[in-house]
């Protein structure tokens, strides 16, 4: 039986693997589909510590990676299919393999809703973004649009009027979805503009996004609208389906990890995105994956007659 299985190979995951390592617990990662998250869709993460210059998305999941591995994480690159998680002794199962652990640790993230037009895919990192944080800064003097009507859209269609001349936010309906105070904010900005009533209809490139086709879905009438980048905060979806029925989940969909990393099952923690719906950040993820560790640790220890302060 194993000490540790971690789902999910983000700088949450990686993160709890460097301190389980540490602790000379030997986890094991099972790195799920999208290995290293959602970094890997940034091209440049600048505001990730430590990088004075910056450092490619997929770059810093390889430097994860080696570094758990240093420390005797064992990495599979497999998809977990089912667990079964009550019980001191955990079952994690891909399609070919039967895995047991006294610690489970939940680090499978979100994942940013797509709008599911054609160019969307093809310019991930080419002008299209999910994250504002991550990307705003190659906007300085441009015009970008922005997808969503919810607290995301404002948050960050005000956010990226630090950089941008002009952003645009594009609405399905007539109607805001974010909270009041978000936006009179948008509204007074006299940067941001609305387009109302209006759906991409496909995102247009030629190396880079050069503009959107986008339809009124009032009057049908479809037109093609310049722009240098495209944000969509259309929502995320917490990658929670493989713990249905087993873990509780808070009003938003996302694991309750009651403030911290603790799930409502004795030895099963999570951390990152899939618990958090605030920050959505690779450094907080990153925090709560070593919080997630040094919680797995003390659980460990306490199994083992050690004294354990538990919740
Ligand atoms: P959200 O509240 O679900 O809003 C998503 C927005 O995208 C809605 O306006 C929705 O339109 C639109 N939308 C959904 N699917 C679409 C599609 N296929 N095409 C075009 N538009 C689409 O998501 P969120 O803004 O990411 O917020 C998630 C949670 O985090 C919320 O609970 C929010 O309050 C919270 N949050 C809070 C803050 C803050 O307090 N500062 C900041 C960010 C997020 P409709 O309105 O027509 O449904």
């Amino acid at each position: 039986m194993r000490n540790v299985i971690i789902i999910g190979s983000g700088p949450a995951g990686l993160t709890a693997a460097i301190y389980a390592g540490r602790a000379n617990l030997a986890p094991l990662v099972i790195a799920g589909m999208e290995q290293g998250g959602q970094i890997t869709l940034t091209d440049d993460l600048e505001n990730y510590p430590g990088f004075a210059e910056g450092v490619k998305g997929f770059e810093l999941y390889q430097i994860l990676e080696k570094q758990a591995q240093r420390f005797g994480a064992e990495i599979l690159y497999d998809v977990v299919t089912q667990v079964e998680l009550q019980g001191p002794v955990k079952k994690v199962k891909t399609a070919d393999e039967e895995f047991e652990a006294r610690v489970v640790i939940i680090a499978t993230g979100s994942t940013p809703k797509k709008l599911h037009v054609p160019g969307e895919k093809e310019y991930i990192g080419k002008g299209v973004s999910y994250c504002a944080t991550c990307d705003g800064f190659f906007y300085k003097g441009k015009h970008v649009a922005v997808i969503g009507g919810g607290n995301s859209a404002m948050d960050e269609g005000l956010f990226l009027t630090r950089f941008a001349d002009k952003v645009t936010i594009i609405h399905r309906r007539d109607r805001l979805r974010a909270d009041a105070i978000l936006q009179q904010r948008a509204f007074d900005n006299e940067k941001i503009e609305f387009i109302w009533d209006t759906v991409v209809e496909q995102v247009l490139g030629d190396k880079l996004v050069i503009g959107l086709k986008l339809k009124n879905i009032k009057t049908g009438v479809m037109t093609e609208f310049p722009v240098d980048g495209v944000f969509v905060f259309i929502g995320h979806f917490p990658n929670v389906e493989i713990f249905t029925g087993q873990i509780k989940l808070n009003e938003s969909g996302y694991i309750d990890t009651n403030n911290r990393t603790f799930t409502n099952i004795a030895g099963v923690f999570a951390c990152g995105d899939v618990q958090d719906n605030i920050y959505r950040q690779a450094i907080t993820a990153a925090g709560s994956g070593c919080q997630a560790a040094m919680e797995a640790e003390k659980y460990i220890a306490a199994q083992q007659g050690q004294s354990y302060p538990g919740k």
